[in-house]
């Protein structure tokens, strides 16, 4: 392992070479664009750690994603005996947090990890549990007289549009609850809106309620831990001698709050881009530059200006529309690398709609696969809201282009993987009230739409008592007159199951036969439409992919296999082999690349987002939404397609991208590029131009 990095430290240029041979004792900030190798040079800094003989054990590594860190480990692996690398603490804020609280039990097995689907269920339920009036209601015997709220309460009866309004402000609420968390307050301490603290308050007491943690809650826990200087703590300060952060624009107070407890010793490198800060709505505080230089006064700064990822031609448009950055604070110059190719021109898609737009983007690629010799894997389809993924689908299936969402779990069809781990959940944490409404009538316990609201009302006032043992030993014959005997008889069945499988949980074996014994006992098999979502998830469990199951109880591989659902959640699958066309937002798509990109919905109203009054420090910010752009941008290596319908954005116009073909959607698919070029060019710009008068904020870029 000796000869490995030596000739790898030949491929470093002189920048990179002199980042990496820094001494470790002098705390680094390494500041560069997109593709400079940052991640690449921050890798072999810690490579040449090791070779020197530092204890792999006493290195820290934080990166932006759990694939990232994932990536770290696989590439540190190629020089690395795997010893090393196993003992290399390599996580994101929320699992490092989520180790070290279990480790220096800080909280038991039995505490439940709330993840985005978990805090949105609970928001769901506080939000329902309030009358016409917007009141919470208090007590179960006085609401259960109001037919109106019963029915509100199952959300059964909402329409399409009512459903929409919910989710999209379950969405919002929990944005503002991480950002108010990424500052280590709570929403209800800081907001001025009480509609909004109310429900902060509920949320809150709810989750203590049921024995949960939401990821801002772990930093904070731990946060506090090192400040008070538990011995626990100290322990673990003590281990980690050396601390590399990837990505830092992107940090947010808290978690430099723990980066400051970390790095008392001095020894740290941060690498990171301004520009490509994205992150700001939730939290991510752009003065933590400041504060490592304040922090660390005897700090070194290398510039690194070379790219190594993309054409001359992605390179240039790029830097363009960063030349247009209102914040010049910017990191430096990124030029392309010696031995970059010119390169295609990007293109720049016009379609008349977003329908159409899927058409485009389905058309491209099969093109891109079947003309022109791309692997699916090697595309990446971007956007900015998830959602964009729905409407791209059926265009996709159509195309046959095969393709899986960053959103999607490993491959398992995502509903029944959720209510399977609630079920799990529960077991652990029979407190847990928001994963049981996941699965109380999964499979059919016949439980009729009174029912589910009694028991919904029941979690949103629970006292801390286990749901289920509520209903059954406390309530039955008193508050919940109209309860149907034989729902009652099932949930008491489901509660003795319950007992059954934490015993059995408890025994030794593989983990899977618990999920079996799951199936098989409620009868849920029915539910599996085919047999492979089922042989997936036993696979995973097993440890057959990514998992080893431990020796001793299965609950053990069970708990570590929750905790890793959770942090999972929402980030891009990490199936290695699957040759197919990646769907993921832009934001997801940090530190990525891929040699042919689509960035779709480049459109007013998208990117930039529609949301312009600076009412708070929650807003949409233009300068963030072209960083955003710009993010995007640079993940490509050689193909850059970008599509927009009706009004482009105001980010892109010609005077951004010179050598850029124009094009409307059709003329890209039939290769008659000269025809169309002028007239949809020339209309999108006028439209942009009309714009212009009245909102002033992009009139920078002319
Ligand atoms: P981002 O800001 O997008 O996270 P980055 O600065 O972290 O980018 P890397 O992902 O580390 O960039 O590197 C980009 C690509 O360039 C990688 O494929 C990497 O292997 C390659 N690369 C980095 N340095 C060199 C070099 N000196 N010679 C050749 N290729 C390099
Ligand atoms: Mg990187």
């Amino acid at each position: 392992s000796d000869v490995a990095p030596a000739r790898e430290l030949s491929r470093l240029d002189n920048d990179q070479r002199d980042a990496v041979s820094h001494s470790y004792e002098q705390p680094l900030m390494i500041l560069a664009g997109p593709g400079s190798g940052k991640t690449f040079t921050l890798m072999k800094r810690i490579e040449r750690l090791v070779s020197e003989g530092a204890d792999p054990r006493s290195v820290c590594v934080f990166t932006f994603t759990n694939r990232a860190a994932h990536e770290m480990r696989e590439r540190l692996s190629k020089n690395l005996p795997y010893r090393t690398i196993s003992h290399l603490s390599v996580n994101t804020f929320h699992s490092f947090c989520m180790q070290v609280l279990r480790e220096t039990d800080t909280i038991g097995p039995d505490v439940s990890i709330f993840d985005e689907a978990d805090q949105k269920r609970l928001l769901k339920i506080c939000m329902r549990t309030r009358n016409e009036e917007g009141d919470r209601v208090r007590y179960v015997n006085e609401y259960s007289q109001d037919p109106t709220s019963l029915l509100r309460q199952s959300g059964k009866d909402m329409s399409a549009a009512e459903r929409d309004e919910e989710k999209f402000l379950t969405a919002k609420l929990m944005d503002r609850m991480d950002f108010a968390k990424s500052k280590g307050r709570l929403l209800h301490e800081i907001s001025h809106d009480e509609d909004e603290i109310e429900l902060s308050r509920q949320y809150e007491y709810l989750k203590n309620q049921m024995n949960a943690l939401d990821f801002g809650d772990m930093l904070q826990q731990v946060v506090t831990a090192f400040k008070e200087g538990r011995t626990s703590f100290e322990y673990v300060r003590k281990r980690y001698q050396y601390l590399f952060v990837d990505e830092y624009q992107d940090t947010n107070e808290v978690q430099f709050e723990l980066i400051k407890e970390l790095s008392r010793q001095g020894c740290i490198t941060v690498v990171g881009d301004r520009n490509q800060s994205i992150y700001g709505w939730r939290g991510a505080n752009i003065e933590n530059w400041n504060y490592f230089t304040t922090l660390f006064p005897q700090h070194q700064k290398i510039f690194m200006g070379t790219n190594y990822r993309s054409t001359r031609k992605i390179v240039d448009a790029y830097g363009r529309l960063l030349s247009t950055s209102a914040d010049k604070k910017w990191t430096g110059e990124i030029k392309p690398g010696p031995a970059a190719a010119e390169g295609d021109p990007v293109k720049l898609i016009y379609c008349e709609n977003y329908f159409d737009e899927a058409d485009v983007v389905a058309k491209l690629l099969h093109r891109l696969i079947h003309e022109e010799g791309y692997q699916p894997k090697d595309i990446a389809v971007l956007y900015r809201n998830n959602k964009t993924a729905n409407w791209l689908q059926p265009s996709l299936m159509r195309e046959n282009v095969p393709f899986r969402l960053a959103k999607g779990k490993v491959a398992l069809e995502k509903k029944i993987a959720s209510q399977m781990m609630s079920y799990l959940k529960v077991m652990i944490n029979p407190r847990d009230g928001s994963s049981l409404m996941n699965i109380v009538n999964v499979p059919p316990r016949g439980l009729g739409l009174k029912s589910l609201d009694m028991l919904h009302r029941h979690v949103a006032l629970d006292e801390g008592v286990g749901v289920l043992h509520y209903v059954i030993f406390f309530d039955f014959h008193g508050n919940f007159k109209g309860f149907k005997l034989s729902s009652f008889n099932n949930l008491k069945i489901l509660s003795d199951q319950f007992k059954h499988w934490t015993e059995f949980s408890k025994g030794n074996g593989k983990p899977s036969d618990l999920i079996k014994l799951i199936i098989q006992q409620t009868g849920w098999k029915m539910e599996f439409k085919d047999e492979t979502t089922m042989d997936t998830l036993m696979r995973i469990i097993d440890g057959e992919t990514a998992y080893e199951v431990e020796p001793g109880p299965r609950i053990d591989t069970i708990l570590r296999f929750i905790d890793q659902f959770a942090l999972d959640s929402g980030e891009i699958a990490q199936e290695k082999d699957a040759d197919e066309v990646l769907l993921s937002t832009m934001h997801q798509s940090k530190g990525l690349e891929w040699p042919a990109v689509i960035l779709t919905e480049i459109s007013e109203g998208v990117v930039p987002g529609r949301k312009r009054q600076k009412a708070d420090s929650f807003v949409v910010d233009d300068e963030e939404d072209k960083r955003l752009l710009y993010v995007g941008m640079s993940r490509a290596k050689k193909e850059l397609y970008i599509t927009y319908s009706r009004r482009m954005s105001p980010f892109i116009n010609s005077d951004l991208l010179k050598n850029v073909t124009h094009t409307s959607g059709d003329t890209v698919l039939f290769g008659d590029v000269e025809k169309k070029k002028n007239k949809s060019w020339t209309a999108t710009e006028e439209e942009t131009n009309e714009e212009e008068e009245e909102k002033p904020w992009y009139t920078f870029i002319k």
